[in-house]
């Protein structure tokens, strides 16, 4: 079963303008279970708006939004349910990160699920290995002496220590310079090939998720206008 089905999906912004901006138009797009989706378009395009639903965090406007083939318009479904399964790693990873130390931080989300201390140490440990930081030797590192790059890869731990079965990446390489690009690259290259999780990565450059994912969604002005391959995506543009 799908893990995303979006049938006419709209989404407009009524607050913080003066009048109404349709950011999303009569979307349709299916997301499945461990595929690897690249969201492309220009600044404005409504990818964040997206991931906005995606992640449970807004319901559309108007049209069918089915989570793990659930109508998320029913009475009875909560949105904690999507949120609890999909992770946002948003753009800057300073906004994610609370805790003086590395160790807090990524424990955080656990912790607030009172996961008993044991298997949290168990979860911090893994996440941070994930994200190539040895447990040992940054769990007492404090966050704000961290790399740019340190930096998001603690945010990313941060999310994979609540065992989500979706992770998003809203412009994950913008501010980081080429080395710190080429380990993100070579880091979602490894979540992908050797976890299960659905990878979703916005961005507006296609040269970005190219390499990474296998389908592609391209947003314009708020409606999709290309879904394909990468290599028909690229024979396209
Ligand atoms: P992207 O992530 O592709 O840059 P967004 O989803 O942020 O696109 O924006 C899509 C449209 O919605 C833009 O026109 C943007 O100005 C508008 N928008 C985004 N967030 C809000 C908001 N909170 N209130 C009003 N308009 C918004
Ligand atoms: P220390 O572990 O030596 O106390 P810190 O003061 O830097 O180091 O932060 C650790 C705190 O963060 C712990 O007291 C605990 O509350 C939390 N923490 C750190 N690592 C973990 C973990 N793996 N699992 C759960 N909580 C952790």
């Amino acid at each position: 079963a799908a893990l995303f089905t979006l049938k006419d999906v709209s989404y407009i912004h009524r607050s913080g303008t003066p009048f109404a901006l349709v950011a999303l138009q009569q979307l349709a797009l299916t997301i499945t279970p461990g595929s690897a989706v690249g969201l492309v378009g220009p600044t404005g395009a409504g990818k964040s708006t997206l991931i906005d639903l995606l992640a449970g965090l807004n319901k559309p406007s108007s049209g069918l939004f089915y989570f793990e083939g659930t109508d998320t318009a029913a009475k009875s479904f909560k949105l904690t349910r999507i949120r609890s399964q999909v992770g946002v790693v948003f753009q800057s990873p300073e906004s994610q990160i609370f805790e003086e130390t590395v160790g807090k931080d990524v424990s955080f989300g656990p912790r607030q699920r009172k996961v008993p201390l044991a298997e949290s140490r168990r979860l911090v440990q893994e996440s941070l290995e994930a994200v190539g930081l040895p447990y040992e030797d940054f769990r007492t590192r404090y966050t704000y002496a961290l790399s740019g790059g340190q930096k998001r890869r603690v945010a990313i731990a941060g999310v994979l220590a609540l065992q989500p079965k979706v992770i998003i990446f809203d412009e994950p390489m913008a501010g980081l310079d080429p080395r710190g690009r080429n380990e993100l690259f070579a880091l979602i290259q490894a979540l992908k090939q050797r976890t299960g999780l659905t990878i979703i990565y916005a961005s507006s450059s296609l040269k970005d998720v190219i390499e990474l994912v296998d389908t592609i969604h391209v947003l314009d002005k708020g409606s999709l206008v290309f879904s394909g391959t990468p290599r028909e995506t690229l024979a396209r543009a």
